[in-house]
C-alpha cells in the first residue's frame, strides 16, 4: 500500500513539473520566430535579440513556460552576439543533451520543464566554471 501511494506521488509530480504540449499548440501560444528556435531547435541571427547586450540584473526565464534559467550575476561578455552565461540558474532547471547535427558534436541546452531549446554549451567559458552557455534571447524573457 505505501508503495503504491509513493508511485501516485511521483506520478502526480512529474505531472505537475513537465509541460507537454502538442505541436499545434505551441505554435499558437509562440511567435514564429519563437517556435522555431525552441521547438524545432533552430537559431536567432547574432546581435539580432533583444538580451545580449542586457545588462540589467534580474532572472532570465524560459519564454516557453516560466522556468528561471540564468541569473544576470552569470551572465557575461562573450563578444558572440548572443546571451552567454558561465553557469544555470541551478541543476534542476535546464538539462543539456548531445547533438550531432550539422556535423559537429556540440552539446544542446534546453529547459528541463518544456524540454525547449535554449541554445548550446561550450567548453570555453570564463572562471569559475569555464563554461559558456551560449542561449538565443528568443528563448528567454527577463525578470527584473
Ligand atoms: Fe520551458
Amino acid at each position: 500500500m505505501l508503495r503504491f501511494i509513493f508511485m501516485i506521488n511521483i506520478y502526480q509530480d512529474n505531472m505537475e513539473t513537465k509541460i507537454k504540449k502538442t505541436e499545434k499548440k505551441w505554435r499558437e501560444e509562440l511567435s514564429e520566430e519563437q517556435f522555431q528556435v525552441l521547438r524545432k531547435k533552430g537559431t536567432e541571427r547574432p546581435f539580432s535579440g533583444e538580451y545580449w547586450n542586457n545588462k540589467k540584473k534580474g532572472t532570465y526565464v524560459c519564454a516557453g513556460c516560466g522556468n528561471p534559467l540564468f541569473d544576470s550575476e552569470t551572465k557575461f561578455k562573450s563578444g558572440t552576439g548572443w546571451p552567454s552565461f558561465y553557469k544555470p540558474i541551478n541543476d534542476e532547471n535546464v538539462e543539456t543533451e548531445e547533438d550531432k547535427s550539422l556535423r559537429m558534436k556540440r552539446t544542446e541546452v534546453l529547459c528541463s520543464k518544456c524540454k525547449g531549446h535554449l541554445g548550446h554549451v561550450f567548453n570555453d567559458g570564463p572562471k569559475p566554471t569555464g563554461l559558456r552557455y551560449c542561449i538565443n534571447s528568443i528563448s528567454l524573457d527577463f525578470k527584473d
